[in-house]
């Protein structure tokens, strides 16, 4: 999609399946089935959406990296991760290598958006992928994603994070950062302390990335906030705030975990209902 000077691509790591009920916290299942769908065992499928953004200078940013593929069978079971699509054979598809991502800007450091960090190689241990690229992650995402409590440990996982940190790789930002013209990042708190959106805004059109404060369209209910949002009023008052910013500035809702779509359009249906269309 061109969007002002900059192409946006929809690049996705495949599908996998997370507990329905932990998707949406406090929501009782029998409000939120209709709108996702779950198997025998209670999952619904999530996609991992990694927009690439191309900017004129020939730069091309990525925005995270979906689960990576170093998962041990009983994994792979446990969140059905299905392997026949990969965000390296996107990135083909486009003619693209690891090699020329020149940015990779990691929203937080959550398992199933930093997994192409690294790659096992013939020894089994993990190594870095996109080895040309900055990794930019918001300072306060660092501390707890190097030293997970009990509640953070199975979100982040050490092969995706320390061969980098190690490394001197990861480069932090405060709050806020311009990337490029137009393109800004900004901490929202609420899913993780770190957690980071952006906004792009070109040729007189806007885009907004909500990552984890609407993974999918279902999320557009104000209180249906995951469970595994370790600040919720965070998240509730960010989707707050977005949401009215999106339906004023006729703004494009990039998602993170749609199965289905990567984009839609906001708009204020029946009895201030928010209702969506898609766009890609
Ligand atoms: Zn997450």
């Amino acid at each position: 999609m061109q969007f002002g000077d900059y192409e946006v691509l929809f690049l996705s790591d495949g599908t996998f399946k997370l507990d329905g009920g932990a998707m949406f916290g406090i929501v009782p299942k029998p409000l939120w089935q209709k709108e996702a769908p779950t198997d025998e065992r209670n999952r619904m499928v999530l996609r991992c959406n990694c927009p690439l953004i191309r900017t004129p200078k020939g730069e091309n940013i990525l925005v995270d990296c979906g689960l990576g593929r170093k998962w041990t069978e009983k994994q792979r079971e446990i969140y059905a991760i299905d392997e026949r699509h990969d965000l390296l054979g996107d990135l083909a598809a486009h003619g693209l290598k690891p090699g020329d991502i020149t940015t990779l800007f990691h929203t937080h450091l959550h398992l199933d958006h930093c997994g192409w960090n690294t790659r096992l190689n013939e020894k089994g241990e993990p190594e870095e992928v996109f080895v040309n690229a900055r990794h930019l992650v918001e300072r306060s995402e660092l501390g707890p994603a190097r030293k997970p409590n009990e509640i953070q440990r199975g979100t982040y996982l050490s092969p995706n994070i320390e061969p980098l940190d190690r490394a001197g790789r990861f480069e932090v930002f405060d709050l806020r950062l311009e990337l490029a013209p137009g393109l800004t990042l900004e901490r929202t708190g609420g899913h993780t302390v770190g957690h980071t959106i952006f906004r792009l805004e070109s040729g007189g059109q806007k885009a907004i990335f909500f990552g984890e404060m609407m993974p999918t369209v279902a999320h557009r209910h104000l209180p249906w906030v995951m469970a595994y949002d370790l600040f919720p009023l965070e998240t509730l008052e960010a989707k707050r705030a977005l949401f009215k910013e999106a339906l004023r500035d006729r703004a494009l809702v990039l998602l993170d975990h749609d199965p289905n779509h990567f984009a839609v359009k906001l708009k204020e249906g029946e009895k201030g209902k928010l209702e969506y269309e898609p766009v890609a």
